[in-house]
């Protein structure tokens, strides 16, 4: 993402130089408000991913190769109506959005979920990953298009503190960005990404469709966790699923 984002300020700043050769102002102003917020929005991506520009560019590339530590266990599945029951009666949820939950379009079920859940009395709150998502600020966007109030959305300093506190972290479409082997796996090509403390939670419950690896090809511990439950299936769908299962109680 951080190469992405400064291949876009790269882009400002060629048009604003076109602009002088061509002696059009309104490319150089064009050129250089988007070069400069690709610029800002670049270190903005490395500052969330822990690592400096040079190291992003100039690091090996892809080499990872013997760096993934072996995750022992199994994964464990658990059905929706036991999953909804889990969270029905926990005192404090928080639901963390991935990418996934993009391509399920799910989130207009996750807030239903969620207004249920806010009906019964529980604490419900999103956690924002930086990164979360295929684009800066991709799950904001898909949030408030389902109506989530902002004041709901939490970014990763604001929320983590508060994972040792939840009952049921719900993890959907989610999976680099709760990969707890970037804060143990030194080796791990994520190692030092700040990730939102999913593990830390009393129980966790992660929606995706089967054994599928996030964007950094990395396999997640967390989905192994003596505490994790796997719900799969398409997030709409599991969504959907949760919903009924709450409405029965
Ligand atoms: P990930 O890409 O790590 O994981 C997404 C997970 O969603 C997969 O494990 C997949 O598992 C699951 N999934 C896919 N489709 C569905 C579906 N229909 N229903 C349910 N689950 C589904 O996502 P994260 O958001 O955790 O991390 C983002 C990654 O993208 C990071 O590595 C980041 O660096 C990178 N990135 C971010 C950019 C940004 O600007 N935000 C830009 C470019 C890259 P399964 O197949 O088993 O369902």
């Amino acid at each position: 993402p951080v190469v992405i984002s400064l291949f876009n300020a790269l882009t400002g700043l060629a048009v604003a130089f076109e602009g002088f050769v061509l002696n059009n102002a309104a490319m150089i102003i064009a050129g250089t408000v988007v070069g400069s917020a690709g610029t800002l929005l670049t270190q903005l991506m490395a500052k969330a991913m822990n690592r400096s520009l040079a190291n992003v560019l100039f690091s090996k590339f892809g080499a990872g190769g013997g760096g993934e530590e072996a995750v022992a266990g199994t994964m464990k599945p658990i059905d929706a109506n036991d999953a909804g029951i889990m969270m029905a009666f926990a005192e404090r949820v928080i639901i963390i959005p991935g990418y996934g939950m993009a391509v399920a379009q799910a989130q207009h079920k996750i807030w239903e979920l969620t207004e249920l859940l806010l009906k019964r009395g529980v604490n419900v709150k999103f956690a924002i990953h930086p990164v979360a998502g295929r684009m800066p600020g991709h799950m904001n966007v898909l949030l408030a298009e389902a109506n989530v109030p902002y004041d709901m959305l939490f970014d990763l300093d604001e929320i983590n503190a508060d994972f040792q506190q939840t009952d049921v972290a719900l993890v959907i479409g989610a999976n680099d960005v709760v990969n707890p082997s970037a804060r143990s796996n030194p080796d791990s090509p994520i190692y030092g990404m700040p990730i939102l403390n999913a593990d830390q939670a009393h129980n966790c419950i992660c929606i995706k469709r089967g054994q599928g690896k996030g964007f950094s090809g990395v396999e997640n511990a967390l989905f192994y966790g003596d505490k994790t439950r796997m719900l799969y299936g398409d997030g709409q769908a599991m969504a959907a699923e949760l919903i009924t299962a709450i409405k029965q109680l």
